[in-house]
């Protein structure tokens, strides 16, 4: 059976995995040496081996017969763990499992010895996401554990955590992967996998990949198959307005105030079957990390933007003005807003991209100078924070813009009595789509589940998996989700991959939940009722 290669090339001992050198060098020291932490912390960007070393870790510990630190992959503890049976080792995502209830069901294990191996393991994916409640529980478990107990905690995001759990943890930042790490490793599985590919195709993917291992792997399985040579052409083909390479040339554009060209552009983007309104989001995106750039200077970190384009921003961000990009942030955030009410959203986005070449009109300079100093006020606030620059969401500068959509939980429409609930459908589907389309499955499963409404499915990615919702979008792949939802019960079903649109402030929810359960604590439960 054909496997996501992703899967297949995922690594099973400490010296298969690619990069990383101090951190996998540290770690099976520690499992020669036996001194193991109760509490590890595994931080870093999607796709860079957080939660394979947290497995090749797990097995480690227990491994009967391990070898220089590595996993024999032999022995019945090995073998239990890698088939998912065993009782020891719990793994646990906290973006689905955010709830107290479940982390307390989950630490109240705790006091239980393992049953077979040496260490109780359990690993906690997007710790971040856990609610305040649950941290305090597992806090608790943290302060006091007992011999056997190891917790791997990972994060993308570990500003997130509460100070408390990091002074608990022992600490590891796992970093991006070069390009060059990244086409060398896609190289050797080429030729494993019996393919040829031209070194420019596999440079591409891993340009397009930005430091993640795994989606550079899933986009070379849609390169893939048919016995062709990989080229550029064909991961051009696959990636199609996809990339965020397409983002730096319609902004150049701009820059050069070159219409023609940004019209060229917008044409190339709508024979993709791109949707208007998710491309004005991006090119905001992308302009409010220009600004950053431009704030910051290189040196400092951007949100959403590698290290290899760290250097790109600051470059593009040197060809406006400060005063010209805010104008043409503040215009794209305007059209984005405007293509909700516009009939065509095609002519918004043309309209835009003039606009933002041509100079501003002298009757609008007066309310121009007045937006820009509002703008710049607000940036200077940013500016402070410095990293919150690319977080922070367009509502705040675009007042007309509704609230922005919870990524979770996915609220359903209702659906006629006996009729397959969606979330069946759904993972129906991926079970289906796993099957026949293993390509596709690679990027879809990264997606959450984000809700049915009239019809349509809807796949929540995170951001930085933009790439795999527009790849997933297009008419390649999406009729064949369709057509998979379709035979799974969903009749009729349409397929719709969106952003995870990222909160206003992390903290709010938390705060909500803390000022609840004092109105609790003073009331009394019974007296609190909860609307939504
Ligand atoms: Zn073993």
């Amino acid at each position: 059976m054909y496997q996501a290669l992703y899967r297949v090339w995922r690594p099973k001992t400490f010296s298969d995995m690619v990069g990383q050198e101090a951190i996998v060098r540290t770690l099976r020291n520690q499992v020669n040496t036996g001194r193991i932490a109760h509490a590890y912390l595994f931080c870093g960007s999607r796709g860079t081996g957080k939660t394979s070393a947290a497995r090749i870790l797990t097995k480690a510990i227990n491994c009967l017969r391990p070898r220089d630190g590595d996993p024999c992959g032999e022995c019945e503890s090995c073998k239990t763990i890698e088939s998912g049976a065993s009782f020891d080792v719990y793994e646990m995502d906290a973006a689905s499992n955010s709830r107290v209830e479940e982390i307390r069901e989950l630490l109240e294990k705790v006091d239980y010895p393992p049953q077979f191996g040496k260490y109780k393991v359990y690993i906690i994916d997007e710790v971040h996401m856990l609610s305040n409640a649950a941290f305090n529980a597992l806090l608790k478990t943290l302060e006091e554990p007992p011999e056997y107990m190891v917790f791997i905690l990972a994060t993308t995001e570990p500003q997130k955590l509460p100070s408390t759990i990091l002074s608990r943890c022992q600490r590891y930042d796992f970093g991006r992967y070069s390009e060059d790490q990244i086409a060398g490793h896609l190289s050797h599985v080429v030729t494993e996998s019996g393919e040829e590919a031209e070194p420019e195709a596999l440079n591409l993917i891993a340009r397009a990949a930005e430091g993640g291992m795994r989606d550079a792997l899933s986009i070379l399985d849609m390169c893939m198959g048919g016995g062709q040579v990989i080229t550029e052409e064909h991961v051009r083909a696959a990636l199609g307005t996809a990339d965020r390479a397409f983002l730096f040339s319609f902004a150049d554009a701009l820059a050069r105030r070159d219409g023609g060209e940004a019209l060229r552009l917008i044409e190339r983007l709508m024979r993709g079957g791109r949707d208007v309104q998710v491309f004005l989001k991006d090119v905001s995106a992308h302009l409010r990390l220009l600004m950053a750039a431009m704030l910051c200077g290189p040196g400092e970190a951007l949100p959403g933007a590698g290290g290899d384009n760290l250097r790109r921003y600051a470059d593009q961000a040197k060809q406006f003005s400060q005063q010209r990009l805010l104008r043409v942030l503040d215009l794209s955030m305007r059209a984005e807003a405007d293509t909700r009410w516009a009939a065509s959203a095609r002519s918004v986005l043309e309209v835009f991209a003039l606009r933002a070449c041509g100079q501003p009109d002298d009757r609008d300079y007066e309310a121009l100078l007045e937006r820009i100093s509002e703008l710049e006020n607000r940036l200077h606030e940013l500016e402070a924070h410095g990293v919150r620059v690319a977080a922070a969401p367009a509502e705040q500068a675009a007042p007309k813009k509704t609230a922005a959509p919870k990524p979770a939980p996915a609220a359903d429409s209702p659906v006629p009595e006996g009729s397959k609930l969606p979330k069946d459908v759904w993972n129906d589907m991926l079970k289906l789509i796993k099957r026949t389309e293993p390509a596709i499955y690679g990027p879809l499963s990264q997606a959450r589940y984000g809700g049915y409404q009239d019809g349509v499915y809807k796949a929540l990615f995170a951001p930085g998996a933009e790439i795999f919702r527009n790849m997933l979008s297009s008419d390649k792949h999406r009729p064949k989700i369709e057509a998979a939802l379709e035979q799974s019960g969903g009749a009729g079903a349409k397929f719709e991959a969106v952003s995870q649109v990222p909160q206003a402030d992390p903290e709010a929810g938390k705060r909500q939940e803390q000022s609840m359960s004092s109105l609790i604590d003073m009331f009394g439960r019974d007296k609190v009722q909860i609307d939504d």
